[in-house]
């Protein structure tokens, strides 16, 4: 109940911050005062808010909390700001703006279950790992008619919807933060905002009722996160996580029948969901929400009997990591065991078992022009089983989301304008880095170039076009790292796809090969054996080449997908059609595999691919940025870990994009639209003049100060928080 009514917990007037104390630890021309409020760094690293009672010296005696009195260098200190500022809604408002401040200022709306704080066009949010009374109709209405005001998701999907309206261009709204952060859940907030607007029915409706879907096959538990996004997991799974929702879902909740059709067993006993010990999620019942499931599938018309095939490929994975090999000469070659395991798989995928052992036990090659039957060996069987897995599943997963798509958008009215969500994993750095974290932060490199971009670069190029005065600002620009990973031929991408063409190459044959051609980059250092560091926008990252080229092959072979386009049950048959369209699609592409029989993407260049086509669609968006905050790592309410906090605003710019947003002009329209805007509201007949005389007409008549706006040859520029007052008046009237 922290904000059952709209709050302003500071008047802007008091806040307003002057251009000199908006430096980064800046004490210059601070002394510690008697009875001034300073924060202090304890042992462990944290910062505390304290009294200063004494200073003699250059040491001061400080207050840290009710009888506990330290002694410190002055010089050690950081300033903190008034008492009037704590908690303010925009980190912009705050004077001192030092690292303890921020900290500060998000910990104690915290505390008081305001997750919500803007940072200049940034809204932060920090998980509250509980249920907190934000949400809902009355909230929904509240921002609709702007009775409400204080930063939220509502406010973000609200600005898209009307900018949306009012530019007549697309919006996006991108959620970044660490994994368990809370960006699939600040999605699923702004869609239900979204969703409102239909009045609870219609394809709005629909469109929510696709999360249970896309959760269930899409996410999985991690040690992180109980109700993770992820990727690829369905033949590999670390003790304590889990699979995808879905295989335990079906299993705890397909009704006899279906049960019996799919043959289906326990959890526990399926190798591929027993290898992590892990069957369950405290307080998830997965029966239940096998029903929520099948009930949204319903919702969002897929057809009774695309279910029970969509169920039948879901089950065919579960058997297929227990489809076992016997070894059937001296040199390790195999064969599949006929038994029920590679049975069942043959019958759920509608092919004969011999089709299944020949996709499994050899490969079909083409060696100068002739075409060679190759056997396989037990290891290189099991690696084929399990890609031949994970691709059912994959395609699985992307009909799955074809379906959605089709069936929302089957005789609706389109407005052509849209609201994009993006839910993105934000950037990784752990003890031990390898080729996810590599893809995932690539991705990151480029996504925060947009933001950088769009919040920065956009803003001075338009300022210094539109002729105001303007002190340049620098921000730091990745183009450099960018370029470490996609420069031609020397490039980190391009040296990855280069080597895991070689059939003799190794990690460590990689990593000598960076460090050879890398060496010289600034963001990149080869460190020993198989190890590289990148410089990142958010830190120093060292990834260890382990397993790189094999994750980077794709190990699907033309046999898995030739079975897969024999077999009679149509899904299968369908994803082998788009497998094979793929792969056609890439043959201009430089990747040549020397065993393989045709040429396929790689890893990284698919991922790369992806990565450019989303670009491409957020390019031509007007962007709104969300970044999420975990305030500690044991998804626990009311813990609110400093140093942890710290390193993720770093990590996402927050710091940076406060004070630059705070020094510029945030808010700008073009002398037009301002006149035709804002011009009624004048009490003078202006409907002669030019707009940019209407305009300064408009600043005088509502006492602009001078140093809150600019006038540019085509714009004007305000400093945040001036429109509001006009819009207020405009509303008004
Ligand atoms: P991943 O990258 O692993 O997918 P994520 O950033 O999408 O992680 P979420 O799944 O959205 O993280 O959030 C993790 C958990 O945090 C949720 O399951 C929920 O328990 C809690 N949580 C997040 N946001 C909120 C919120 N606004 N209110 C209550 N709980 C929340
Ligand atoms: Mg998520």
């Amino acid at each position: 109940a922290a904000e059952a009514t709209p709050r302003r917990l500071s008047p802007r007037a008091a806040a307003s911050p002057t251009q000199g104390d908006a430096r980064w630890g800046d004490t210059s021309s601070y002394g510690a005062k008697k009875k001034h409020r300073v924060f202090c760094q304890l042992l462990n690293g944290d910062w505390a808010l304290c009294t200063v009672l004494t200073t003699s010296g250059d040491e001061s005696v400080l207050k840290v909390s009710e009888g506990k009195v330290l002694r410190l260098k002055t010089e050690s200190l950081q300033p903190a700001n008034p008492e009037i500022l704590d908690g303010v809604d925009d980190l912009m408002q705050l004077s001192y703006l030092s690292e303890p401040s921020v900290l500060y200022n998000l910990q104690y709306r915290y505390s008081q279950d305001m997750i919500y704080t803007k940072a200049g066009p940034v809204l932060v949010a920090v998980n509250p790992f509980k249920k907190v009374s934000l949400y809902g109709n009355e909230y929904i209405d509240a921002y609709r008619n702007k009775s409400m005001d204080s930063p939220h998701v509502y406010a973000i999907a609200d600005a898209a919807l009307r900018e949306m309206k009012r530019d007549e261009v697309n919006q996006s709204i991108i959620i970044s933060g660490e994994s368990g952060a809370g960006k699939t859940e600040t999605a699923k907030i702004a869609m239900q905002y979204l969703a409102s607007l239909g009045g609870g029915s219609g394809i709005e409706y629909e469109i929510l009722q696709t999360n249970p879907i896309l959760e269930a096959f899409g996410n999985a538990k991690t040690l992180r996160n109980d109700n993770s996004s992820r990727f690829s997991r369905v033949v590999q799974c670390a003790v304590g996580e889990r699979s995808y929702h879905i295989f335990y879902q079906l299993c705890a909740g397909a009704p006899a029948s279906l049960r019996e059709r799919l043959n289906l067993k326990k959890v526990d006993e399926y190798k591929y969901l027993k290898q992590s010990c892990c069957y369950s999620i405290a307080g998830v019942d997965d029966a239940q929400m096998f029903r929520t499931v099948t009930e949204a599938m319903n919702i969002v018309h897929i057809s009774k009997e695309d279910q029970e095939n969509v169920f039948a490929m879901v089950s065919a994975v579960l058997w297929l990591g227990d489809v076992s090999f016997t070894v059937i000469d001296n040199e390790n070659h195999v064969e599949i065991v006929v038994d029920e395991a590679s049975k069942t798989v043959a019958e759920l995928l509608g092919c004969s078992i011999e089709d299944l052992n020949l996709a499994l036990s050899k490969r079909h090659m083409k060696v100068n022009n002739e075409n060679i039957v190759q056997k396989l060996t037990l290891a290189q069987a099991t690696d084929t089983r399990d890609a031949l897995a994970k691709s059912v599943y994959a395609s699985l997963f992307e009909w799955l989301v074809e379906q959605i798509n089709k069936s929302l958008s089957v005789g609706k009215r389109r407005t052509g304008r849209s609201i994009s969500i993006l839910d993105i994993y934000g950037f990784e750095s752990f003890d031990k880095n390898s080729f996810e974290q590599f893809c995932i932060n690539y991705a990151n490199e480029r996504l925060q170039q947009h933001f950088n971009r769009h919040l920065f670069k956009l803003e001075q190029e338009e300022y210094v076009e539109d002729g105001i005065d303007w002190a340049k600002v620098e921000f730091e620009d990745n183009q450099d790292c960018l370029n470490l990973f996609e420069k031609k031929p020397l490039g980190l991408l391009s040296l990855l796809d280069e080597e895991s063409t070689f059939p003799n190459a190794t990690d460590l044959t990689f990593a000598n090969k960076l460090k050879q051609h890398l060496n010289l980059n600034s963001c990149f250092r080869g460190e020993r054996g198989k190890s590289f560091t990148v410089r990142h926008y958010a830190g120093e990252v060292a990834y260890d080449t382990s397993g790189f080229l094999e994750k980077n092959r794709d190990l699907l072979h033309m046999d898995s997908i030739r079975l897969l386009a024999k077999c009679e049950i149509s899904l299968p048959n369908m994803f082998a059609s788009k497998m094979l369209a793929q792969s056609d699609n890439s043959m201009s592409v430089p990747y040549r595999s020397s065993a393989a029989d045709s040429q396929k993407l790689s890893v990284a260049m698919k991922f790369k691919g992806q990565l450019f086509q989303l670009m491409q669609r957020l390019e031509s968006t007007t962007p709104h940025f969300i970044r999420c905050i975990k305030p500690n790592n044991l998804q626990l309410p009311a813990i609110y870990e400093q140093g942890l906090v710290l390193q993720q605003l770093k990590c996402c710019g927050v710091l940076e994009v406060v004070r630059i947003s705070r020094s510029g002009y945030p808010t700008r329209m073009t002398h037009q639209k301002f006149a035709r805007r804002y011009g009624f509201l004048l009490l003078e007949d202006v409907a002669s003049q030019d707009p940019l005389s209407v305009s300064v007409a408009i600043l005088h008549q509502f006492n602009i100060l001078p140093e809150m706006y600019q006038v540019g040859y085509t714009k004007l520029f305000f400093r945040t928080g001036q429109i509001g007052k006009l819009e207020d008046t405009r509303n008004r009237t």
